[in-house]
């Protein structure tokens, strides 16, 4: 699943050569973590609460994504926009937008580190609506639209998503800052200075961050900015690059989910992304210990042969971080 809301699509399109990829393994309309028919659906440790999803996580919303919700409430759905009224109301709101305060922030943090992310009902996300679909999906932000539990290309997905997080996160914020700069006029950036109504202000900020070209953003860009371009294309040049293959390569530290039928269900850069392998090549890890990859690889199949250790296979193993 991959559909970038349009405004961070077109910044993506305006600064780099990228074009978002598909993550097929994570299904979001039929959630991959809470409904999936293969074999880790019986792994508890492998699944996400179902009222919850990835989505025990209270997003940021700047200035200009609730007004692309206020300007045109038909792209959300009436709960999503329901809730962010509600934020507004009950929530410290500013001139930037929702931004969700440093201690309650603290408290997700504390959350993941637990291992309670996806699987705690106390913190779903007030936006995600009762039959478990985003309610603000056109308008959600950077990180919850670049954040999948499986990826196709396994830790290469992931670091491509990180970097683009890190890209598109950064133009957002800066964004909303010369939005609100721009709607309010010379001055403190405090919504007590705009005569109208709050969602009137999201909305000329949204407006106004519509109109901006990728030069005028650009040219507000702090220098982070650039390098975080250099970044995502970088990591979208490793995604595509499926030949490349390291000299030599060692066993990465990874779990053994479990053993069935032949086949062996192992955790490695991912603890939600599991990797299914011939168990006989899973007996094998231990081969590559450094050296040239090529040499371990050719024992490997001499004794399984083509069918259990597969270009795929190999592939599998690198893209999955069990070799490196
Ligand atoms: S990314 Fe989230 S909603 Fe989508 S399939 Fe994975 S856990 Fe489910
Ligand atoms: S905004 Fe949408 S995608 Fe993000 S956490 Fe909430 S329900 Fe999930």
């Amino acid at each position: 699943m991959t559909t970038l809301p349009s405004m961070l699509r077109r910044w993506l399109k305006d600064t780099t050569s990228i074009e978002a990829p598909e993550e097929s393994r994570a299904d979001c309309l039929d959630c991959t973590m809470c409904t999936a028919h293969d074999w880790t659906s019986r792994h508890r440790g492998l699944r996400f609460h179902p009222d919850t999803r990835c989505c025990t996580y209270k997003p940021d919303l700047f200035n200009h994504q609730l007004g692309a919700m206020f300007a045109a409430p038909g792209e959300v759905s009436a709960h999503g926009l329901r809730t962010v009224r509600e934020r507004l109301h009950h929530e410290e709101v500013s001139a930037l937008g929702l931004l969700v305060p440093t201690e309650e922030r603290a408290g997700y943090d504390r959350l993941v580190r637990a291992g309670r992310f996806g699987r705690s009902p106390s913190h779903r996300c007030p936006h995600l609506d009762p039959q478990g679909a985003c309610g603000i999906w056109a308008h959600r932000n950077s990180v919850c639209s670049t954040w999948f539990c499986r990826h196709e290309r396994g830790a290469y997905g992931e670091g491509f998503w990180v970097a683009i997080r890190e890209l598109l996160g950064a133009v957002e914020k800066t964004l909303a800052v010369a939005s609100a700069q721009a709607v309010l006029g010379p001055g403190p950036l405090e919504l007590q200075r705009w005569q109208g109504s709050v969602e009137d202000f999201f909305i000329a900020c949204h407006e106004h961050a519509r109109s901006m070209s990728w030069q005028q953003i650009a040219h507000l860009a702090p220098p982070a900015f650039h390098g975080a371009i250099h970044m995502a294309e970088l990591a979208w040049k490793v995604l595509r690059d499926t030949d490349s293959l390291p000299d030599a390569a060692t066993v990465q530290p990874h779990d053994l989910v479990g053993i069935r039928e032949g086949q062996a269900l192992v955790l490695g850069y991912s603890d939600v992304d599991p990797v299914i392998i011939p168990a006989p090549l899973y007996e094998r890890l231990s081969s590559f210990d450094g050296r040239p990859l090529s040499q371990v690889w050719e024992e490997i199949r001499q004794v399984l042969g083509p069918s259990l250790a597969s270009p795929d296979h190999l592939r599998t193993l690198v893209d999955f971080d069990l070799i490196r």
